[in-house]
């Protein structure tokens, strides 16, 4: 049943293709009626169908797959696919961070950890007025990665290891702190004079012990880099951060197995999205409305529902009035034990004051014009006092 290798499967046309999952199906379908050995056939079976998928979604347009064709390999697929449940639903908390800008805190407090994931901000969206906007100037990381994506406005970062760059839209900056380092992550000049709409995200992704210590490194992906793949009916399109999704495979390296998709389905429509099975995962909708599960419960911006390990796939269905923005962050738990303060994250309190230690002496080292950033955002936070609203939904 199983192909026999790469070099061969390249040679075999779609037709092929389609015969061996209709086999595979039919003897799954079999199989289930005679006995519970189906699980290796299942995966088996599966994997060939994510071939399919794969071999369907590289073919040019001129050999268009029919729908008739299509339906067979996404019927199949349902049918040996096992859905994940909801474990726990939230709204974000609201809260002032860094310097004093607005966030949404979806894990990190209510949810308190899902492992390895320590945090996701969604900051704002916000409307600032001139001069109004505010960042977070110079401050320390070690013993964890953050994770930076834009949807609006823009972000300067500047490093101690002499990294420098702006984060426009679109743009993911994945930074492993790992030994440490002082960064500042500043509204751009343009942002800061004028005003302007800032919305954006930050993930903290946990490091196991053996990696806590690793030098810094940065990732700063322009938006033309990260692959975008859309679902075979069309109605979705997937922004591939980390991970892989359709047979896409993310352009940002990880250093433990991470998914991170952002995935729009348009109004009306629906999306079954894989997911590794004993992962820990969750969904969070950063915009529009719509439903989660097989269970079609009822989720808006702002809202985070938390996965079972059990299943392989959870499906997001938008409402018929709006798109739905969802992210679904999945990743390797770590289980090692968390000793975490403010911008540490270690495994024993020993550690996290030797961070503190090191970064009290210097040893995290500086970045020019500290002083002058801390003025800046002093003088924001100032100016917005009655102002710098939350966008209205
Ligand atoms: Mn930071």
């Amino acid at each position: 049943m199983r192909p026999k290798g790469r070099k061969s499967l390249q040679g075999v046309n779609i037709n092929s293709y389609i015969s061996l999952a209709l086999i595979a199906a039919l003897t799954t379908v079999l199989l289930s009626l005679y006995g519970d050995s189906t699980r290796s056939i299942t995966e088996s079976g599966k994997k060939l169908v994510q071939k399919v998928l794969r071999v369907i979604n590289k073919t040019p347009k001129k050999r268009k797959v029919s729908k008739k064709k299509e339906d067979i390999v996404n019927n199949y697929e349902k049918l040996i696919m096992t859905y994940k449940t909801i474990n726990k639903f939230e709204t974000a908390i609201k809260k002032r961070e860094g310097g004093g800008f607005m966030v949404r805190r979806a894990v990190g407090d209510k949810v308190d950890n899902v492992d390895p994931f320590l945090m996701l901000d969604h900051l704002g969206p916000t409307v600032y007025g001139p001069g109004e906007a505010i960042g977070a100037p110079d401050h320390p990381h070690r013993g964890f990665e953050t994770v930076t994506y834009v949807i609006d406005g823009g972000i300067q970062h500047k490093d101690s290891v002499g990294n420098t760059g702006n984060l426009g839209p679109g743009w993911v900056q994945w930074m492993t702190a790992g030994s440490g380092v002082v960064h500042s992550e500043m509204p751009t000049d343009d942002l800061l004079k004028t005003g302007g709409r800032m919305e954006g995200f930050q993930l903290w992704v946990n490091l196991p012990k053996k990696f806590k210590m690793v030098p810094p490194r940065y990732q700063d992906t322009p938006p033309e880099k990260i692959p975008t793949v859309t679902s075979p009916d069309g109605n979705t399109t997937v922004k591939v951060i980390a991970g892989d999704c359709l047979g896409t495979n993310a352009a940002i390296e990880t250093r433990i197995p991470i998914m991170f998709l952002d995935i729009k389905v348009n109004r009306g429509a629906s999306f079954d999205v894989s997911i590794p099975e004993n992962t820990n995962s969750f969904v969070y909708v950063w915009r529009g409305n719509g439903f989660l599960g097989s269970e079609n419960r009822p989720v808006t911006m702002g809202q985070i529902a938390v996965l079972s390990g059990e299943g392989d796939a959870f499906q997001l269905k938008a409402s018929n009035d709006s798109a739905l923005h969802a992210f679904v962050i999945a990743g390797q738990p770590i289980n090692e034990p968390i000793a975490r303060y403010g911008p540490f994250v270690m495994n024993t309190f020993d550690e996290i004051e030797q961070a503190f230690s090191d970064f009290r002496s210097g040893k995290l080292g500086e970045i020019e014009g500290a002083a002058e950033r801390r003025a800046k955002t002093d003088e924001a936070v100032n100016q917005s006092k009655n102002t710098g609203n939350w966008e209205k939904h």
